[in-house]
């Protein structure tokens, strides 16, 4: 996955991560986190202060790896024929900041979203949200989209946090992992425990479940599945 070293300005580098990043952004559709051309992934470039990212504007339908594009850790394009995504900042921002992350997924999922549009954590109250997130999925600060603040917002919310998530306040999601396809996982649950969560507070009071046990059930989970 480590493709062929860069040389700048040269069209056609890490071609074969660009390939993978291309192909996990159908994950996106698959599961109806995106509508038209919002949402990314990115993955860092292994050993490389590079990292790939959905280019701007790109219709997921046509997207391949020629949609992708190559930016360095400041977010400038070093390889690609697309601009790259407006949210490229962001993703910089935690590359340069958190480097055991080594992928990001961004999306506006609709249930994740309405949280976030409340400024209200997801409270754990679902083993998976214990196996997963370790916790609630918290929420972090209002931040405007073209420079560093939306990176900041995520970083400072998520050291020190076990969740790979966070909902971005009035925003939507924004994930990491230690690779790509695990930052999309995180963004596929993220969905799937907020709409679930809603759906428990329609019916009544969701039940919290004690610290002692979400403990347990996430270092069970990290321990089988090695998430981070
Ligand atoms: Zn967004």
């Amino acid at each position: 996955m480590t493709g062929q070293p860069s040389t700048p300005g040269e069209r056609g580098t890490h071609r074969e991560l660009r390939e993978h990043v291309a192909a996990l952004h159908a994950e996106l559709t698959r599961y109806q986190l995106v509508t038209w051309t919002a949402g990314n992934v990115s993955a860092r470039v292994p050993g490389e202060n590079l990292f790939v990212i959905k280019g701007s504007g790109v219709v997921y339908d046509e997207l391949t790896w020629e949609g992708i594009t190559v930016c360095d850790l400041d977010g400038g394009v070093v390889d690609g024929v697309r601009a790259p995504s407006s949210d490229t900042a962001a993703h910089a921002y935690v590359y340069r900041s958190m480097p055991e992350v080594h992928g990001q997924v961004h999306t506006h999922s609709p249930y994740a979203a309405a949280w976030a549009a409340r400024g209200e954590e997801i409270p754990c109250v679902l083993t998976a949200m214990a196996d997963e997130f370790g916790g609630p999925i918290p929420v972090g600060p209002f931040a405007l989209i073209g420079d560093d603040s939306i990176g900041q917002g995520v970083v400072t919310t998520l050291k020190g946090s076990r969740s790979p998530a966070v909902l971005m306040q009035n925003h939507g999601v924004f994930t990491i992992g230690p690779s790509a396809k695990a930052a999309v996982k995180a963004a596929v649950m993220t969905e799937d425990v907020a709409r679930t969560v809603h759906l428990s507070r329609q019916l009544g009071k969701p039940t919290p479940i004690a610290q002692a046990d979400i403990d347990s059930l996430y270092a069970r989970y990290q321990n089988v599945y090695g998430q981070r």
